[in-house]
């Protein structure tokens, strides 16, 4: 029996435990970017840091306009200023702009568009309730409160909120090793020329460098390595002893210049190596020495889907994401028939759209080999159809999983 898509995935998560803990490293808040917190982090401050106005308009005592709805003009307060001796007589108002800070004694701030002013000073159109339009000191952020939880992934909206707090450094994991070389005879480092029929580009090691730098990744390129089970076992362990993870491509099937498998038997251990999905079926997972090892199937789309599926979760939680759970999945229905067998978690590639009702639904992007990387180029999600489920017809209900930032 395969192991269903959802015992892997438990078996590739619960091997993280096994890892040596991450370690620290400081960096700039500007560099910070996408990587993951390695401790909680604490308001030194709190934001606002002061009472101030929310309005263009005029501060005022609420004792003042029961006593007169005009109010003679006193001074002005600005952004910036400092007004720890401010004198403000009783009986006066005093203009004030936004972001600038309220005396203590004022009760609120009217807003410029409810006054109206003359020689005589402000006139006051409407009531006014005691805190309009001041934004009081701490309620956004109050010192000493939790920030972010360490573990967090680092998003411009955080970042920017660090930066409120006037932080310019952050304790953030190290970047996870990872090491990556394919396998196959047949294959060309893009950019050079081909030489011969049956040779064809490495297409694979390009994608997994561009799908590890978006993970934040560091990143050992091993090359491009040949079917040959010596020359495989020794980039394994030259690999396994520089990297957190390797990851290989191609190999792991049942063809007769298949050798990572057996490769990863003689050097460490082998978790699981076939799993019921598709595209993606060999997909050999284990550990040599103190590396984990992910050994992608060699069709392009096997590899995106796998990587996607598999690696990427270990990956964010090897790098010390807390949850790695980024799937935003919902169903919805299909415009198109979608061809499927029994047997296997399908994986296909969909457009996902609003159609001339104004309802989402989801396209095929057609053919669905796993040789086909058209599949990918104009999807923007999988539609992931149960292993159990044979042929859909048009109009039933399907999961979608939109693509996250990874393929984006
Ligand atoms: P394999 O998993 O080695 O049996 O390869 C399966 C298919 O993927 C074959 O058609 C290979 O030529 C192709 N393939 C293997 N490695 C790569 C690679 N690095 N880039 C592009 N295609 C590959
Ligand atoms: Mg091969």
């Amino acid at each position: 029996m395969l192991l269903t898509f959802q015992q892997a995935k438990q078996q590739v998560l619960q091997s993280i435990s096994t890892i040596k803990s991450l370690s620290h490293e400081k960096v700039r808040l500007f560099d910070a970017l996408d990587r993951i917190t390695a401790e909680n982090v604490i308001s030194p401050i709190n934001v606002p840091r002061f009472d101030n106005s929310a309005m263009d308009g005029y501060a005022v005592r609420l004792a003042d306009l029961k006593q007169s709805t005009l109010l003679p003009l006193a001074g002005a307060i600005f952004a910036g200023d400092d007004i720890s001796n401010l004198y403000w007589p009783k009986g006066t108002c005093l203009r004030i702009m936004t972001g600038a800070p309220v005396p203590n004694d004022a009760d609120a701030v009217v807003m410029q568009e409810q006054t109206k002013k003359s020689d005589l000073g402000i006139a006051f159109l409407n009531q006014v309730k005691a805190g309009d339009n001041i934004r009081r000191i701490g309620e956004d952020v109050k010192q000493g409160a939790i920030i972010v939880n360490k573990g967090t992934k680092l998003t411009v909206p955080t970042l920017s909120t660090l930066a409120t707090l006037g932080m310019s450094k952050l304790v953030v994991f190290k970047k996870l090793k990872v090491a990556i070389l394919s396998t196959g005879n047949e294959l060309t480092p893009i950019g050079e020329s081909l030489p011969c029929n049956g040779a064809i580009y490495d297409s694979n090691r390009f994608t997994l460098k561009l799908l590890l730098s978006k993970l934040n990744c560091e990143i050992i390129d091993l090359g491009i390595i040949a079917d040959d089970p010596n020359q495989i076992k020794q980039a394994l362990m030259s690999a396994s002893s520089q990297a957190d993870l390797v990851i290989t491509s191609g190999g792991v099937s049942v063809g007769d210049a298949d050798y990572t498998k057996t490769a990863l038997e003689d050097l460490g251990t082998i978790n699981f190596w076939k799993m019921a999905i598709k595209p993606g079926k060999p997909f050999a997972f284990g550990k040599i020495g103190n590396a984990l090892f992910c050994g992608l199937p060699g069709n392009p789309v096997s590899t995106l889907v796998t990587f996607y599926q598999l690696v990427q979760p270990l990956i964010l939680e090897l790098s010390g994401l807390e949850d790695s759970s980024m799937d935003l999945s919902f169903k919805v229905k299909t415009a198109t028939n979608l061809k499927k067998s029994v047997g296997r978690l399908d994986f296909q590639r969909g457009v996902l759209q609003i159609n001339t009702q104004g309802e989402l639904e989801v396209s095929t992007t057609g053919q669905q080999g796993s040789h086909i990387t058209q599949s990918f180029n104009q999807a923007n999600c999988f539609i992931v159809l149960e292993q159990e489920r044979g042929n859909v017809a048009k109009g039933e209900l399907v999961t979608v999983e939109l693509f996250n930032a990874l393929l984006k």
